[in-house]
């Protein structure tokens, strides 16, 4: 569930000769790197192992290990057999990843692995990821690790730790060594990474993101960037004009919005009202004009009246956004919001809501992909299209999937694309180069 965590784990077992398998039959080892953002996605975890656990009665020396965030949360809970007859033999937090080898050990001779020490420091600046299930074209680079910003929903700063920015030269040397292993499209990762600030210890020197992905956009002009995530209450417009004055940052901004209320994002602890989102946006439309912006939404947070919930659908039009990521609030035990306020939306109201949500969005976005109709974008070519082998498929600038007549192009190509037609999720056209 965290695929940039789990390239660096592959990382860690092949320096100490494990191999990796596609094939868990196959496996003697099996690690289930996890996330605990809302409940549906440790249900989907605690599936998986129970799936796995018949598996372990054929092959009685099977090593089944939980990593990152459950690992995190559930502790060694994890090591007991639970009600439904479920127990691993390892427990690794997402800072401990480097103790693999030792835990591996430990888990051989029957004793229990556990590690779920969270670091200050720790960011595997130096660890180069395997990038064992990449298309070839697109990579994620972990540019920070962990979150403070404590929104009262989230259970992040509890399971992943103090915020930390890594070394920008260590950024910078993953970088180049992708685009020369033929990699041409980068994604940086943080959970704000519009705080990401290292400072040199012998200079004095700071380098924040907007330094960070000029440097980054000037390995080679080829190499397209995009990164995830902004909050609202960092976006800059410093870094706003580094985007626009830098063909290859691609023109699509990630920021959630949470609420369209200014009393739920107080209650959420977002630290920005309605109207600071909006001017946010206006500085988007004002500095990169054209630029496609996507979002996150939470439907029935606590005390969320039908007129809180109906602002989020008015700014939701207003704001016009390509695309979107919507859930129902989930509480998680210990955060804020679960402290402080009852999750008192009944589930009914919440899937109501939500479903007003996505219907909404998904007008917003075929809106969006016809105003694409007729236009010609620059895609880059990720791999055969999944619909049919004649059609290959990639990604606009603006984060759109565009698919069109292969006519032998090749991962990693760039070709320009005339849009012919749409549907809420993708555009489809004809390739216009020769
Ligand atoms: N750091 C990013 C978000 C990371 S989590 C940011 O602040 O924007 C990704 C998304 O999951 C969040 O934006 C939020 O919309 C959603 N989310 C987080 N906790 C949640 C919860 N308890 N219930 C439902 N959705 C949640
Ligand atoms: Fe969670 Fe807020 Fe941190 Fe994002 S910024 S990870 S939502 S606490």
């Amino acid at each position: 569930m965290n695929f940039s965590d789990s390239e660096i784990v592959a990382s860690v077992m092949t320096d100490n000769q494990y191999v990796t398998t596609e094939d868990h039959q196959l496996a003697d080892v099996i690690f289930l790197n996890t996330c605990s953002i809302r409940d549906n996605a440790e249900q989907k975890v605690m599936n998986r192992l129970k799936q796995l656990q018949h598996l372990r009665k054929k092959k009685p020396g099977l090593i089944i290990g939980v990593l990152g965030c459950m690992a995190e949360r559930l502790k060694s809970s994890l090591l007991e057999e639970n009600e439904l007859g479920m127990r691993v033999d390892m427990v690794v937090g997402p800072d401990a990843y480097r103790d693999l080898p030792q835990l591996m050990l430990d888990a051989e001779n029957g004793h229990k692995a556990i590690n779920i020490i969270l670091s200050a420091e720790e960011t595997y600046a130096d660890i180069t990821p395997v990038r064992y299930a990449s298309n070839g074209v697109s990579a994620f680079i972990s540019i920070m690790r962990g979150c403070e910003n404590f929104c009262s929903y989230c259970v992040v700063p509890f399971t992943r730790g103090k915020e930390r920015s890594r070394d920008p030269q260590t950024i910078v040397g993953e970088a180049r060594e992708l685009f020369e292993a033929g990699y041409r499209e980068i994604s940086l990762l943080g959970q704000n990474v519009n705080s990401y600030r290292w400072e040199n210890e012998e200079s004095g020197l700071v380098t924040g993101f907007p330094e960070l992905i000029e440097m980054m956009a000037k390995v080679n002009p080829l190499l397209r960037l995009r990164f995830a995530t902004s909050h609202p209450k960092d976006m800059s417009d410093q870094l706003l004009q580094v985007i626009a004055s830098n063909p290859n940052i691609c023109k699509a901004i990630h920021l959630p919005m949470q609420s369209g209320s200014t009393s739920v994002l107080k209650r959420m602890n977002r630290k920005y009202t309605r109207q600071d989102y909006q001017n946010r946006i206006e500085a988007i439309r004002r500095i990169i004009p054209g630029c496609a912006i996507s979002t996150d939404i939470i439907a029935g947070f606590c005390g969320e009246t039908p007129q809180e919930h109906n602002q989020t659908l008015e700014m939701m039009e207003w704001a016009a956004f390509d695309f979107a990521f919507m859930f129902k609030y989930s509480e998680r035990e210990g955060t804020l919001a679960a402290k402080k306020y009852t999750d008192d939306i009944p589930e009914e109201v919440k899937s109501s809501r939500l479903q007003e949500i996505i219907k909404l969005q998904q007008k917003l976005s075929l809106k969006s992909n016809k105003k694409d109709v007729g236009t010609v974008v620059e895609v880059l070519v990720e791999g055969p299209s999944k619909r049919s082998p004649d059609f290959v498929s990639g990604r606009s600038s603006h984060n759109k999937v565009v698919v069109f007549p292969g006519k032998g192009y090749k991962p990693g190509d760039y070709v320009m694309v005339k849009v012919t037609s749409c549907t809420a999720a993708t555009l489809l056209g004809d390739a216009i180069d020769d």
